[in-house]
């Protein structure tokens, strides 16, 4: 006598879970729904096509071998897969396996004498190589504190957050190669990034981790570019096993150092090293990158942050304060989790600001004290400005279109406001003089430093403009 669909699974996972790691029976197990039996054959519910190739690749044998046990010699599996779009607005992702190329390579002897944790300015030094000298231990760069352990699992993360787990257990030997995390800003990229080096590292302590922020290679590679030691650069990265580089959007529009990135990610790949790269866009919305890096980014996974849902956002508040060790009322918590919805990074800010007002202040930590804060806080917290929100405010400004600013026209007022926007972008943003133009109608950086130096011209010599300019900036950073 067979048991309901639900009755066998849930003998079936019984066994699964024996012997399978409990992070992987959460991660590929628990989401499974079995749906009905009919003639000896189960149908189990899981949640993309990517979970179905996953458990085909994985457990195959086990979930064979169980079925077996539960619906006789002849019992079947059979999946449903739900169609709908885990990936988030990127589209469905594309899964490839990655060339298992294990011919020999010996790494280069390399050895880095400084520090790559100076800080994010210009005079990152370059992790020069000295052929001839012992390996030495690379700087991972890695913070603790970004550990799996502090970073909440909710709904919003759950995929990118398994599939980081997988990277961690596994480098470079999953279908997550590379892995590619995007969200919009304050989601929690940068501490999944760490999260997975860190445990990489903890996996295989003779393993190269590292991270670095995209400005940091880009630095480094112009570095080595003036003392003409790109080799040298190229080598450090080749001998990496798993490299972190965040931000990726960053290398939009910077050809050179592209190119560099394009053979050192082929050289890692091929060799079954790990790649983790983080961006604030999906791969199809980086304007400005190589074709042939875009095509690359989708061997792997790419899977997005979603902003976290309420009960999560009460979760990292808790966490953070159980870290720290502070105690603070529960509607408090709640209030908070409640007031900032979009951005962690904002939320644990207004935690921060809540804390330091009551401690500077000997006031108690009060719903009241959280609202007269919060009130504060909100309005004058800085968002991060993009190109198109100071598009937008340019030509809300000007009564213009936002389309117009893309058209070919040489209508006066038209070519004025993309100038604007060019001038305001170059000022507020870290994009390149490249990218801004991309993003302006497709001109070049030379068209868009012009406008720039238009733009000041007119600041200093035409007193209307002037006021123009800065209504425009009040408007665009308040
Ligand atoms: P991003 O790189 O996407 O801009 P960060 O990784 O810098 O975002 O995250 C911003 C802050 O929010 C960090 O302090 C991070 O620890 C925290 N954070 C984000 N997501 C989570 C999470 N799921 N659990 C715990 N903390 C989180
Ligand atoms: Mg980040």
């Amino acid at each position: 006598m067979i048991g309901t669909h639900a009755e066998v699974w849930k003998n079936c996972l019984s066994v699964i879970k024996d012997n399978v790691h409990p992070q992987s029976f959460k991660t590929w197990f628990e989401p499974i729904v079995p749906i009905r039996i009919e003639n000896k054959v189960l149908t189990i519910q899981v949640p993309s096509q990517f979970f179905y190739e996953w458990l085909e690749e994985h457990y195959i044998d086990l979930l064979k071998k169980t079925i077996r046990k539960e619906l006789g010699p002849d019992g079947r599996l059979e999946y449903s897969i739900i169609m709908d779009n885990t990936s988030g607005p990127n589209g469905p992702f594309a899964v490839n396996y990655p060339t298992s190329n294990h011919y020999a390579t010996k790494n280069p002897y390399v050895s880095m004498p400084i520090d790559l944790n100076r800080g994010t300015s210009k005079d990152i030094p370059n992790p020069f190589i000295i052929p001839g000298l012992k390996k030495i231990k690379v700087e991972s760069q890695l913070v603790e504190s970004y550990s799996f352990d502090n970073f909440v699992e909710g709904e919003c993360n759950r995929l990118a957050r398994s599939a980081g787990f997988a990277v961690a257990e596994n480098p470079g030997k999953t279908a997550f190669n590379p892995l590619l995390v995007f969200s919009s800003t304050g989601l929690g990229k940068t501490h999944l990034a760490h999260a997975i080096g860190l445990q990489a590292k903890h996996n295989f302590p003779e393993k190269t981790v590292l991270y670095v922020t995209t400005e940091q290679f880009i630095n480094q590679y112009t570095e080595s570019a003036r003392n003409k030691n790109i080799n040298d650069f190229v080598h450090f990265y080749q001998m990496i096993d798993v490299l972190i580089i965040d931000d990726i959007q960053f290398l939009t529009g910077k050809d050179k150092t592209q190119d560099v990135f394009f053979h050192i990610f082929n050289h890692l790949h091929q060799n079954s090293k790990q790649l983790i790269i983080t961006s604030d866009k999906p791969p199809v919305e980086l304007k400005g990158m190589e074709p042939r890096l875009l095509s690359r980014f989708k061997w792997g996974l790419s899977a997005d942050l979603q902003a976290p849902d309420y009960e999560t956002r009460v979760s990292i508040l808790k966490k953070k304060l159980y870290n720290d060790g502070i105690q603070i009322p529960a509607e408090v918590i709640n209030y908070l989790a409640q007031a900032i919805n979009s951005n962690v990074r904002e939320m644990e800010g207004a935690l921060i600001s809540l804390i330091a007002q009551s401690s500077l202040n000997k006031k108690a930590i009060t719903l009241e004290l959280a609202r007269q804060m919060i009130d504060k806080f909100v309005k004058h917290t800085t968002k991060e400005i993009s190109i198109d929100y100071i598009q937008k405010v340019v030509c809300d400004y000007f009564g213009l279109p936002i389309d117009q600013l893309y058209a070919k026209t040489r209508k006066r007022e038209i070519v004025q406001a993309r100038q604007v926007a060019m001038y305001f972008s170059k000022k507020h943003t870290k994009h390149s003089l490249a990218v801004i133009g991309l993003h302006c109608g497709n001109k070049d950086h030379a068209t868009v430093l012009h406008a720039c130096r238009t733009v000041a011209n007119l600041v200093e010599t035409d007193k209307q403009f002037r006021v123009f300019v800065s209504d425009i900036d009040r408007k665009i950073t308040q």
